[in-house]
């Protein structure tokens, strides 16, 4: 009668509840107020559902501590996630670019769980610089005679300019005027960094003349941009680096080559030109990410002459777009990887795989799942980087029941998140960038959309 008469009446109080065994556990497990701040809300949402019809009466104590107990596990569900990249893009800028080598993250672990010598010169016991250990190794591994790194690739090319051509000019190819992706555009960093843009040649053709034709008192810089993302093909012609430098030189400019996405060694196959020889070839100053190719952390590097590099050691923005004590510690420990034991740098590893070992990965998954085909797929390195060059890869194709848009969605809600791409009605999962310690996990995650 009473329950009929006032359907709230049965709601608990958040003090009661607070006091019963569950409510503790989970105050050890969330912290008292946010378990104190998650009964209250339920409780205000069941007052709201009874208030609107949606439920007759006050459920029990079990179940309003349940509820609360999912919206606190919930809550702490981080933001950044663990996801499995089975996209066969190796560099996926939205997921996160090159995962860390074991060493860079026992590097990253270790300068941050304690204090560091980040500016602190040990042996004189006065400031020193924090890229002072860095750039040595960045000069071992490309042949350059000074290095910088920065916090990300837009902001090497971004602190370059504003160092080397305020108030000047700066001449570039119509064909590299590119948009990398997020809204950076080379002509509006030119114009951030003061410079004036001096647009030369056409989209598809740009020759040595087009450029010496623009030099004029005010030039500063020429600067090539890597066309990273795309591609001119068909009639064309692009004035190469030797060229280009020995026309800076004739003219007293200095050459700026943006390559973007930091290739250091030579592999087969390959068309993208590496550091070293963008700066034999003449550059006298060359700026890279550190997550592309490179296989390290964000982090933009800065390699050329001492001429070109130290205006960029004393620009005010330098301290602006400095690189962290865990991304510096990373990214020494990759440079060093780079130099000893390049195969232990995943994006390197997951690039130089056969396709005999794609293949197996693909029916050892196959096996896990119990459904599915494998199938060749078209892989990509991916992050602007050889945009052209299919790396040849096999697929595990899924026909899930219901649909490959449901399903796609409820892999992205797991635990770790799944990606894989969508081919007509099937979900495919490639194993260029799957890793065998991953297979288990994403077995178990396909066996529940497969089903
Ligand atoms: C990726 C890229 C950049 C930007 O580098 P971030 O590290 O993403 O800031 C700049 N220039 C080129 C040619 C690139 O490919």
């Amino acid at each position: 009668m009473a329950t009929r008469e006032n359907p709230f009446r049965n709601l608990p109080q958040v003090q009661k509840l607070l006091e019963l065994p569950a409510a503790r556990s989970l105050s050890e497990r969330f912290g008292h107020r946010a378990v104190t701040h998650a009964l209250r809300s339920t409780l205000a949402e069941l007052r709201e559902q009874i208030g609107s019809g949606l439920l007759a009466a006050a459920p029990d104590v079990d179940t309003v501590l349940a509820r609360s107990g999912e919206r606190l596990a919930d809550e702490v569900r981080p933001g950044l996630r663990r996801t499995i990249n089975a996209t066969g893009i190796v560099l996926h800028t939205n997921l996160g670019r090159a995962p860390l080598a074991r060493e860079a993250i026992d590097a990253v672990a270790d300068a941050s769980s304690a204090y560091c010598n980040l500016e602190f010169d040990l042996e004189t016991g006065r400031r020193g610089s924090r890229t002072q250990a860095l750039e040595p190794l960045l000069e071992q591994v490309t042949g350059a005679e000074a290095a910088l790194a920065v916090n990300n690739g837009a902001a090497a090319v971004l602190l370059a300019l504003s160092a080397l051509s305020r108030g000047g000019e700066v001449i570039v190819s119509r064909g590299e005027l590119v948009e990398i992706g997020g809204g950076f555009r080379v002509p509006d960093v030119i114009r951030q960094g003061g410079a004036r843009l001096v647009e030369v040649g056409s989209t598809n053709k740009t020759r040595l003349d087009d450029y010496r034709a623009a030099i004029t008192p005010e030039t500063r810089v020429l600067l090539k941009v890597h066309q990273s993302n795309f591609r001119t093909i068909g009639f064309t012609a692009e004035t190469g680096m030797a060229e280009l430098a020995g026309l800076a030189r004739e003219h007293d400019l200095l050459v700026v080559a943006d390559l973007g996405s930091g290739l250091l060694h030579r592999t087969p196959g390959t068309t993208e030109p590496t550091v070293g020889e963008a700066l034999a070839a003449g550059a006298d100053l060359v700026t890279c990410s550190g997550d592309k190719l490179l296989g390290g952390p964000q982090a933009g590097l800065i390699l050329g002459s001492s001429e070109a590099v130290d205006p960029l050691r004393r620009h005010p923005l330098l301290r602006a777009v400095r690189l962290d004590k865990m991304s510096l510690a990373a990214l020494e420990a990759t440079l060093r990887l780079h130099r000893d034991r390049p195969e232990r740098i995943p994006v390197l590893r997951m690039l130089g795989q056969s396709e005999e070992e794609l293949q197996a990965r693909a029916e050892r998954l196959m096996a896990m799942v119990g459904s599915g085909e494998v199938e060749p797929s078209d892989a990509f390195a991916g992050g602007g980087s050889l945009p052209e060059e299919r790396i040849a890869s096999r697929a595990l194709a899924l026909a899930p029941p219901m649909g490959p848009d449901e399903a796609a969605a409820l892999l992205r809600s797991g635990e770790p998140a799944v990606v894989g791409r969508i081919r007509q009605d099937r979900l495919l999962f490639d194993m260029l960038t799957v890793a065998d310690e991953d297979l288990a996990e994403l077995a178990e995650a396909l066996k529940a959309v497969a089903a």
